[in-house]
């Protein structure tokens, strides 16, 4: 079977070091993390940064801090995520683009998130796509309700979304698509042809959700921004999380993906394609006009 590919989703942009201790807050606990993930048969690390004080930041400086860490300390995809916090506009999202790291996320669509509403009108699509695309990165599109698919159809017929390309269910989140297994077969039948997918299940359905992707022929995402414990009343460590759900993988008969294989599976080219760390220079330009400057709290994927 297709070697499966897990992706660790180390820290996010909500959690803080009160919930549990085991977040990797900086740039060299991104890199440790990376090496004991690795390890552990993750292929992919999904990366927010966070200021010294634990907030959430899109700082393109901090991301490149990251970026050196996880390169220096590991093989991993570098995944960049574009969800920012509620008021950013599209360019403080798009900014660590620059770094040209192998993959970033696409959110969708807009969805409710908990009392928050994670905003991506399709002006916001556009315009995290056109600088997804200006640095050549590959997008993967996070999907946290049915219609978000849909909206990514109509991004590639407005021509500027390439399909097939790699795709995330993220399910459960409170004010998306519950995490089911109905919900999620439902989703990858209404994939375009030759997408690969992988699925993350929000807090306890992490688990059971992963272990019907693997079954699927799908991939999974684990990690503590996604659910920060192992069992019940017991935090996890994200390389523990990640090393579950490759035993289980390999019972099922399909062994975890080297980052080298990942990349053959998602078709991309290495790291080497991408430009140096040096590459920070000159702010991202506006793109789009739905970038809002509203005061709210901290977000999202
Ligand atoms: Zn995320």
């Amino acid at each position: 079977m297709v070697p499966l590919i897990v992706t660790v989703a180390a820290v996010g942009a909500e959690l803080t070091p009160e919930q549990t201790p085991h977040l990797p807050l900086t740039p060299e606990q991104l890199g440790e993390t990376a090496a004991l993930c690795q390890a552990a048969g993750a292929a992919m690390i999904h990366v927010h940064c966070r200021q010294d004080d634990g907030r959430n930041t899109s700082d393109p400086e901090r991301f490149r801090q990251a970026l050196e860490a996880i390169r220096a300390s590991s093989d991993l995809i570098v995944q960049f995520t574009t969800g920012g916090a509620i008021g950013m506009t599209v360019a403080e999202r798009a900014g660590p683009l620059r770094l040209r790291p192998e993959m970033a996320t696409l959110t969708c669509g807009t969805v409710n998130f908990g009392d928050d509403v994670f905003e991506n009108s399709f002006p916001i699509m556009r315009g995290i796509l056109a600088e997804i695309v200006r640095y050549g990165v590959r997008p993967e599109l996070e999907i946290f309700d049915a219609g978000h698919l849909s909206n990514a159809k109509r991004l590639a017929a407005e021509g500027l979304l390439s399909l097939p390309a790699h795709v995330d269910f993220v399910l459960g989140v409170p004010g998306g698509l519950d995490a089911s297994v109905r919900n999620l077969s439902y989703l990858v039948d209404q994939l375009p042809a030759g997408c690969t997918w992988s699925v993350a299940g929000i807090g306890r359905d992490q688990l059971p959700l992963a272990t019907v992707a693997i079954a699927m022929g799908g991939h999974v995402r684990v990690g503590l921004e996604d659910n920060i414990y192992y069992s019940k009343g017991r935090l996890a460590r994200n390389d523990e999380l990640v090393a579950r759900v490759v035993r289980i993988a390999t019972e099922l008969g399909r062994p975890a993906a080297t980052p080298a294989q990942a990349r053959e599976l998602l078709g991309l080219p290495g790291p080497e394609g991408a430009s140096p760390l040096r590459s920070t220079g000159g702010p991202a330009r506006e793109v789009g006009a739905a970038a809002r400057a509203s005061q709210r709290g901290d977000l999202p994927v």
